[in-house]
């Protein structure tokens, strides 16, 4: 437990005119805040705490099942999603990859990985004969996906990247353009486009059951103490980017995006850090803007690392409000529609999310399928990032061309 009795996992379970280079001019480079360090790179750390690894090795797929490498064994993925790969259809866990020897050992005997499908990170150049390895899912910190994207489409890979997909959308390009030439497939672990509440609250906002959509609101936040390994990067802009924004924020400007289905012409920010707080001498304790859209609907989105567990989104219309409390958790979602009467939706078991990330990314691999997240999506939210941090390190609003790129 963290701070006011909210842990992270608390959190998640329950003007005009401005070009990009004038701010950067005028402000001491605002792109700056959003760029990866040279000298990141990857290293092993120890097992997350509260690790439950599977008694027995999980049963054999079907004969298309799609192997995947698991870049970084985190605390997501060791306890979300790795376990979840069992639910899937098509999805197996066919390798990993760590800098933690003993870590790597332990984790692959109990998912009963065959010792030479155990890779470190100086090993991973060859993974690319391997056969039983389609796909490289990447969790590993925020800073070190483009990079580790790249090496994996240079091996022949699929590559399944976790949100946010890079810390610039100069890095987001590059994984696009490694992916092109590679002729291979890349999606953002967007989890939300495949949560049945958030899946029902965009056809309800498609149909308009609250009635043209005038304001939205977006909170997700909860206090953080870079206490343990899972933490510690949290709070270094090289691995992890402006901080709440890019880690939890992006939930909420997401939300934003698939409940309106418009793009903002303008954003005006603010960013705020406790004075001597060691916890953000490099990231932002809290971002807060505000999205003009084109329709005329506003949206005001909020992210923390310092105040209090939330996460919700409220999208109100012209004849009632959609009030998603918790939103974008990994269970417990709760919506509600005041309309009518009010109504509250039980749109299905939130937990379904992961194996169905996880088969939409097979389906598009096998049969094609457009990917409903791609990298194009994760470049986007990249550039929405990167016009927050320019409006807030301006002190004024930016406006923005329907890609999200800065209006010169
Ligand atoms: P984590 O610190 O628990 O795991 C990261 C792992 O990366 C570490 O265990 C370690 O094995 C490896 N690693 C390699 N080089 C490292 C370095 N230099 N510093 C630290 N670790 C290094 O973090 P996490 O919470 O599992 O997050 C990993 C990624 O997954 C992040 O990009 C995060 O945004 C994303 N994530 C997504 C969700 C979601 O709901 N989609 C939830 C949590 C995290």
């Amino acid at each position: 437990m963290i701070g006011d009795g909210v842990s992270r996992r608390g959190f998640l379970e329950v003007g005009g005119g401005v070009t990009a280079a004038s701010l950067a001019l005028t402000t001491g480079s605002a792109a700056a805040l959003v760029q990866s360090g040279a000298a990141v790179r990857a290293l092993g750390q120890e097992m997350p705490n509260d690790v439950e690894l599977p008694a027995a090795p999980p049963r054999k797929k079907r004969a298309d099942s799609v192997g995947f490498a698991i870049v970084g064994l985190g605390d997501y993925a060791l306890k979300q999603m790795m376990p979840r790969f069992v639910q899937a259809e098509r999805a197996h866990v066919a390798a990993l990859v760590s800098g933690n020897p003993e870590k790597l050992n332990r984790v692959g005997d109990a998912y009963g990985i065959p010792r030479n499908a155990r890779y470190s990170y100086e090993t991973f150049a060859n993974i690319a004969p391997d056969k039983q390895v389609e796909a490289v899912y990447i969790v590993l910190p925020s800073g070190l996906h483009a990079e580790w994207t790249t090496r994996a489409f240079a091996a022949g890979k699929h590559v399944l990247c976790e949100k946010p997909m890079a810390l610039s959308s100069a890095e987001c390009e590059r994984m696009i353009a490694a992916g092109r030439r590679a002729n291979r497939k890349l999606m953002i672990a967007y989890r939300s486009h495949f949560e049945p509440h958030n899946l029902q609250a965009m056809e309800l906002m498609a149909r308009g059951a609250a009635g043209q959509l005038r304001l939205l609101r977006t909170e997700q936040s909860y206090r953080m103490s870079p206490t343990s390994p899972s933490e510690n990067w949290r709070v270094n802009r090289a691995l992890t980017g402006g901080g709440a924004l890019e880690d939890l924020g992006i939930y909420g400007l997401q939300a934003a995006l698939y409940l309106t289905r418009e793009m903002p012409e303008s954003i005006s920010a603010t960013t705020f850090r406790p004075a001597g707080d060691p916890r953000f001498s490099e990231i932002f304790a809290q971002v807060s803007s505000q999205w003009r859209f084109p329709s005329g609907a506003v949206a005001q989105l909020a992210t923390s690392y310092d105040s209090s567990g939330a996460n919700f989104v409220h999208a109100r219309g012209t004849t009632g409000a959609l009030i998603m409390d918790p939103a974008t958790n990994y269970s417990g979602q709760k919506m509600t529609l005041e309309a009518g009467g009010g109504r509250e939706f039980q749109s299905g078991d939130p937990t379904v999310q992961f194996a169905r990330q996880l088969d939409h990314f097979v389906d598009a691999i096998r049969e094609g399928v457009r990917i409903r997240t791609p990298g194009e999506m994760g470049l986007r939210d990249l550039r929405l990032i990167e016009a927050i941090y320019a409006s807030a390190a301006a002190g004024r609003t930016v406006r923005l061309n329907p890609d999200a790129t800065i209006r010169s």
